[in-house]
Parts: structure tokens; sequence; C-alpha cells
């Protein structure tokens, strides 16, 4: 079995942004500007963004941070957002969400331009992706893609069973893997809650994406030997022998599952730090596509 680290890779893909915006800062060129917008004091939200903050700062990204009180109007956010979707300086813009209850978050993303939807939450980006065309892809699954390739595992022809259809990571990974394109190609079946016997398919993977945000959900006997599997799920379940009292878990039995499977992602430390890292990739793409 081996580990898909995704803290290596996403050094490594750090490390790579880094070096390219010390080339355009040595060429006396504008560099990639993200900003990040946070409505409210949601303090899961506050340490996310901050995470990015000090992403941003490792590579030499320049970065902003939006801070706005929980009763911004909705037209207040969208002009907020129409600023920045003008500001030359940023490339990437990054609504955290949720968002409080009067703000319509779709609405709010709309505002976004495409162009500068680092997060491809827009509809035209996930238009785009549908029908083959480029597109910012979700981070999540973007980070996905880039674990599989990254450790050169086979795609084409093979049996992508995706567990869960949120628009963040199930439809958008299914339709990754979709793609007539290289590093994709694949057969996708997407399973969700009205699944009448999940192992049924399971059993089918080549590669088994879960998404559920369901502890420990996948075993062994679910899965058949060789599998790949990469595991989404962020859940804390309570772990009293823990200074917190609890431990972050996937949506497989790690434990179970990592003596039958071929490549395994651990939680954490698997796609989560690569969510991280596509955000950067992306807004240095917005850059490159629109920026200088
Ligand atoms: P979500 O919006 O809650 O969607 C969960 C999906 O799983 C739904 O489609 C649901 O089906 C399906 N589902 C739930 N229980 C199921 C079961 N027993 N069998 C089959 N399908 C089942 O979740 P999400 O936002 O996609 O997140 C999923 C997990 O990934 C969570 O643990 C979340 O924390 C984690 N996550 C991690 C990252 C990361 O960077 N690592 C990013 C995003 C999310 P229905 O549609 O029928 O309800």
């Amino acid at each position: 079995m081996i580990l898909l680290d995704g803290k290596k890779i996403a050094q490594d893909i750090r490390t790579e942004l880094k070096t390219e915006i010390d080339k355009l800062k040595a060429q006396g060129k504008n560099v990639p500007g993200l900003v990040a917008i946070l409505v409210g004091n949601n303090s899961a939200s506050e340490i996310y963004v901050n995470s990015k903050t000090k992403d941003c700062n490792e590579i030499g990204m320049k970065t902003v941070t939006e801070k706005r009180e929980a009763n911004i109007s909705e037209n207040q956010l969208i002009d907020l957002i129409e600023s920045y979707n003008n500001n030359k300086d940023y490339h990437g813009i990054l609504i955290q969400l949720p968002l409080p209850k009067q703000i319509n978050a779709d609405k709010v993303i709309e505002a976004i331009s495409p162009k500068k939807d680092i997060d491809g939450f827009h509809p035209v980006n996930v238009g785009n992706l549908v029908i083959g065309k480029e597109a910012f892809r979700s981070c999540t699954p973007a980070g996905i893609q880039e674990l599989l390739i990254r450790y050169k595992i086979e795609t084409k022809g093979k049996h992508v069973i995706v567990l869960g259809r949120s628009n963040i990571v199930g439809k958008p990974i299914a339709n990754i893997m979709l793609q007539k394109k290289e590093h994709a190609n694949s057969v996708v079946t997407i399973c969700h809650s009205a699944a009448p016997d999940i192992s049924y398919y399971t059993k089918q993977a080549d590669i088994l994406i879960a998404a559920i945000g369901s502890p420990q959900f996948v075993k062994a006997h679910m899965v058949k030997d060789g599998v790949v599997i990469i595991d989404v799920g962020i859940n804390r379940i309570e772990d009293k022998t823990t200074k917190k009292g609890y431990r972050v878990v996937g949506d497989v039995d790690f434990d179970e599952v990592s003596k039958k499977a071929s490549y395994i992602t651990p939680v954490p430390g698997g796609v989560g730090l690569m969510t991280r890292a596509m955000l950067l990739k992306n807004t240095f793409e917005a850059y490159r596509n629109y920026g200088i």
C-alpha cells in the first residue's frame, strides 16, 4: 500500500508556485493576488482564511482579507465583490461560506467574475466543466485529480465510484474524471443516500472517492483488493485518549481498508491540504490567463 501524501504534494505545489512568483518579482512584474471575503464571526471560517493567508505569504502571493460584519446587506457584499472584479491587483476572489441567512449565496457567487472565480463555483465555470471546456475547477476535486496525476495512477477506463453528490465535491469530481482527456477518461458512477446497497457499487471501484461526511463508513468488506482510495471526509469522533477529546477521521475506515488498498489518502494529511494548495494554483492560473 502506498500512502497518497497530500502534505508532500501540497508542499511541492507551493514550492513550484513560489519559484514562479520569485521570477515575476525579479522581472519587476505584478504578482498574483488573492482576496478572501469573510462575513461574520464563524471561528472555523476564520481558521480557514488564516491558513490561506499563511499559504499566500509563504509563496509570495499578494493577499488581503476583507472582513465584514454579519449584518452586511446582500447589495453591500455584491458591491464589494464588484470592486474586486475590477481590481487589477487581485486575480482570485474567494467568498468564505457559509454566509449569513439574509444573504443569498447563489447570487453572491454569481456576482464574482468567472475569470476570478478560483473556487470554481460560478455557474459559468460549472457549465464549462460539464461540457469539457476550460474552467476553474473547485479546489477539492482539482486537488484529487492532481494527487492521481502526481502518483501516476492510471485513470483511463478505470471504474471510479464517487460517494456523494454535493456541488463542491461529488458532482465536480465525477465530471472531471468523466472528461475525455488525459488524467481522466474514467467510467464514473455516482452514489448517494438513496442507493439501496452501497457495497454493490463500492466493490466495483478501481478508484473509490468517498465524500459523504460519515465517519469510517467504508469498511474493508466493501472494496476489492488493489483499490485506490481517495478519502475526502473530515469528521470528528470522540477520543478520550487525546487532549482535545476527539480526533479527525475520514469517511473510510483507514486501518481496515488500507490493508486492501494499493493507494490511499490519510485523514488528515491527504485531500484537505491539496484543497488549500489548489486554491493557490487556481489564483496563479487566473493571473496567467487574465492578469498579466
Ligand atoms: P454534503 O454536501 O453533506 O453531501 C454529502 C453527500 O453524501 C450527499 O450527496 C449525500 O447524499 C451523500 N451521502 C450521505 N450519506 C450517505 C450514505 N450513507 N451513502 C451514500 N451517500 C451518502 O457533503 P460535502 O460538502 O460533499 O462533504 C463531504 C465530506 O467531505 C464531509 O466530511 C466534509 O467535511 C468533507 N470535505 C472535505 C474537504 C477537503 O478539503 N478535504 C472539502 C469539502 C468537504 P444525498 O445527496 O442523497 O443527501
